[in-house]
């Protein structure tokens, strides 16, 4: 895929090196063309949303909305009420931890999940029971059927991991879920920047992206959820523009999605996202690309003595996590950085699927888009040199 040259931010050096970038499940680099639709907002557009006359304040009104239809598209949601603008999935996770559930429900999340898919539910004082993996870092299916129970109110899973890249079998949930009259939320935090999203067929209830994962700014994401669920919900948090009527008592609110975007939105981030999407959905072929360089990177890593690949989920996307023998993931991960390559170490926030499967800390490498072969290869000798380092 040869699209490097549109990410400005690729084009420096790190230490004297030229930047390998292999961070991208943490966050992506930002092509030019979201980066002049940011400018261009501040520079022509910029005025707060819904409530001016004026024509700023319409131009960005009309941006706000246009990006809502345009995310809506992408994971072909019914309706644009159904796409709901907060920070990212984090946040999407606890609004729904807080205006959904109550604390004698129980949620079913899967052993793979990111903190943020964990934490806010545990916070909620609702009880968490998790469906564990095999050695591979795949869902224990069975386990799941066995934990969703009359008591459970939601299950909540990773669409893909991002400390194994395992594609959870998403359709299957569901269906599951729904055979027990259980709604589903998937955590789409990396699954949207690598594979085709559609809500409607997959049926779930609630689906949660972060635009910084997929060539979007930081800052903003969407919860979608379906128009009556969302209905039914309680506003989180409350103050300007989520109110219909107010007075020194009370106030009536708005329907969905604005009763949950409580405040001035980041109408540029949205501007952002929306060419995100239009970037990518305009980049056929990158998922069998991204396949074929994992595949690649995989060879490679196989073959330097003391790697231990962590998983080996039957369907993936291409994020690699790894340890090196006798040497701690923080000094592999500095020594790379040496050579200009960016890769993540620690925890990968999925601490108790780490602990599940023997580590405490990783190295990870993840792809996009921009990445090549010879970022591939620039891994490979820089674990080499790491070994050469610690022999
Ligand atoms: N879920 C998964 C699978 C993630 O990888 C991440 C980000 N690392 C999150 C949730 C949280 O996303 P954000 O930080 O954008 O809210």
């Amino acid at each position: 895929m040869n699209v490097r040259s549109e990410f400005p931010a690729l084009a420096q050096s790190v230490h004297g090196k030229p930047l390998v970038y292999l961070d991208s499940a943490a966050t992506s680099q930002k092509p030019r063309a979201v980066i002049d639709a940011i400018s261009h907002f501040y520079e022509r557009d910029n005025a707060n949303v819904h409530r001016g006359v004026h024509a700023l304040a319409e131009r960005a009104t009309a941006q706000l909305e246009d990006a809502r239809s345009t995310a809506q598209h992408f994971i072909n949601a019914a309706r644009p009420d159904e796409i709901v603008f907060l920070r990212g999935v984090t946040e999407a996770v606890n609004l729904v931890a807080n205006s959904f559930l109550s604390e004698r429900d129980e949620i079913v999340v899967t052993a793979l999940e990111h903190h943020s898919n964990l934490v806010p539910w545990q916070r909620s004082g609702v009880k968490v029971r998790v469906a564990g993996v095999d050695e591979r870092g795949d869902l224990r299916f069975d386990e799941l059927e066995k934990l969703i129970g009359p008591r459970t109110r939601l299950v909540a899973a990773a669409h893909v991991s991002n400390a194994l890249g395992t594609i959870n079998p998403v359709a299957r949930i569901v269906e599951l879920a729904h055979s027990r009259g259980v709604p589903v939320l998937l955590d789409g935090a990396q699954a949207a920047p690598h594979l085709a999203v559609d809500v409607q067929r997959l049926d779930c209830d609630f689906y949660a992206f972060s635009s910084h994962k997929m060539y979007g700014p930081m800052g903003i994401g969407v919860l979608y959820g379906k128009a009556a669920l969302l209905d039914a919900m309680r506003p989180w948090q409350s103050g300007g523009e989520m109110v219909q009527t107010v007075s020194f008592d009370s106030a009536t609110y708005q329907k969905p999605p604005y009763k949950f975007e409580a405040g001035t939105p980041d109408v540029a981030a949205a501007v952002g996202l929306k060419a995100a999407i239009e970037w990518l959905s305009g980049k056929k072929g990158l998922l069998e690309y991204e396949q074929s360089l994992l595949q690649y990177g995989l060879g490679l890593l196989r073959e330097i003595p003391g790697v231990r690949l962590l998983g080996a989920p039957r369907e993936r996307i291409g994020v690699i996590s790894f340890t090196l023998e006798g040497v701690h993931p923080h000094d592999v991960g500095t020594i790379l950085d040496q050579e200009g390559i960016a890769v993540r170490t620690g925890h990968l926030c999925a601490q108790p699927l780490l602990k599940r499967l023997g580590e405490t800390a990783v190295v990870r490498a993840s792809l996009a888009a921009y990445n090549r072969r010879e970022d591939l290869d620039a891994l490979a000798a820089g674990l080499r040199k790491v070994r050469e380092t610690f022999a």
